[in-house]
């Protein structure tokens, strides 16, 4: 394994955690996870530290609307995992709570099947102490558990909303839940859902109106009505052309080495139906990822997007916690006040004004 390399002058406190991360020790990889995601001091060290040993773990990515199903379904999917003898990572995301840590009081009632497995761990995240927002928190706190060795991430969303969205483009395989009372299901897929889903899967399909829904999601996705479809331009993203081929109802999966057409299935997670079929195609998706090239080029679109995260948390953090920038803010709030000038000059004049400040020389 890759060594963990600290700076000089890293405190004794930080070494020390990554021993015992290092060792496997699920303690200190849930207190890693804490500092990166209050972004308490050491998160940047560390995260650098365990930057090597990031890359081996698949990232699975859960959204639907609540009650979709999705705790239920993640649990089933973990148990069918450590079956294989996979160990697992469940990062539980709610965009809309500003509470987190430990597992949340519903989530921790159905996944009670997985949460004491030595080979499972699982974490909540909220709003709270996100600066660079949740979506980057999200792929940090992803980093620590892939850097950690666990073999697979579900990264778990509640809702359907940009926020969502964001965090589901973190992971490798998008998996959209949905269950036939959505009755605004399609307008969901309008939304933006259809772009990123790489699987649908319609749970609760022990209720009425599972298939129903799974054919209106094939006619969107343009799988059912032949080539109706063949001359529609891309849209969202997504060429609908290239999915405009049929294909038998059920799991459609493009054996073409450089597509991939969204498999749709049915589950119905109390039961655990429907869930094998599910882990096949998520693992024909990864398998599709590898083949075509596409796993390296989000893992890179990833590293690029990190980048871009820690710019954005180090210049704010740089610039808000600097007394003489506060100071000088302060002294232009008249002239803003009086319509002498205007947030948006003040902001040029203070990024000039910062050149030394937002390259550290000054800090
Ligand atoms: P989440 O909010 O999407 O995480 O949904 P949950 O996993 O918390 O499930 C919401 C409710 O739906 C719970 O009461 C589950 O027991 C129930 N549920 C989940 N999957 C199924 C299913 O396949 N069929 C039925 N009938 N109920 C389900």
């Amino acid at each position: 394994m890759t060594a963990i390399i600290l700076p000089e002058g890293a405190p004794a406190s930080l070494a020390r955690l990554l021993d015992d991360f290092t060792a496997g020790r699920k303690a200190a990889l849930a207190r890693a996870v804490s500092i990166v995601e209050d972004g308490r001091a050491g998160a940047d060290l560390l995260l650098g530290a365990l930057h090597p040993r990031v890359g081996r773990a698949r990232r699975i990515g859960l959204t639907g609307p609540p009650g979709a199903g999705k705790s239920t379904l993640t649990a089933k999917l973990v148990e069918l995992l450590r079956q294989q003898g996979r160990t697992v990572g469940i990062i539980a995301v709610d965009p809309t709570s500003p509470f987190s840590g430990g597992a949340l009081l519903g989530d921790r009632v159905r996944m009670e099947s997985v949460a004491l497995d030595p080979g499972v761990f699982i974490r909540s995240m909220a709003t709270r102490g996100s600066l660079g927002g949740l979506a980057a928190t999200t792929r940090e706190v992803c980093d620590v558990l892939d850097a950690f060795g666990l073999d697979c991430i579900l990264i778990e969303t509640v809702g359907v909303g940009q926020s969502e969205l964001d965090i589901a483009r973190t992971a490798d395989t998008s998996l959209v839940v949905l269950v036939p009372e959505s009755g605004d299901a399609i307008q969901t897929l309008k939304a933006g859902l259809m772009e990123i889903a790489d699987v649908f899967v319609v749970n609760k399909a022990d209720r009425p109106g599972a298939d129903r829904l799974r054919t209106d999601i094939e006619m969107m996705l343009g799988l059912r009505g032949g080539h109706a479809m063949q001359n529609a331009p891309a849209h969202h993203g997504v060429d609908l052309r290239r999915l405009a081929t049929p294909h038998p109802a059920h799991a459609a999966v493009s054996d073409d080495a450089e597509h991939w057409t969204p498999a749709v299935l049915r589950s119905s997670a109390t039961t655990g139906e429907g869930i094998p079929e599910l882990l096949a195609a998520l693992e024909r998706h990864f398998a599709y990822l590898e083949r075509s090239g596409e796993l390296a080029v989000r893992r890179r679109a990833r590293l690029r997007e990190r980048v871009k995260d820690v710019v954005f948390q180090r210049l704010a953090r740089r610039l808000w916690s600097d007394a003489a920038t506060n100071a000088w803010i302060d002294r232009q709030v008249a002239d803003l006040a009086d319509g002498r000038t205007t947030p948006y000059a003040v902001a040029d004049a203070l990024l000039r004004l910062s050149g030394t400040l937002m390259t550290g020389e000054s800090a």
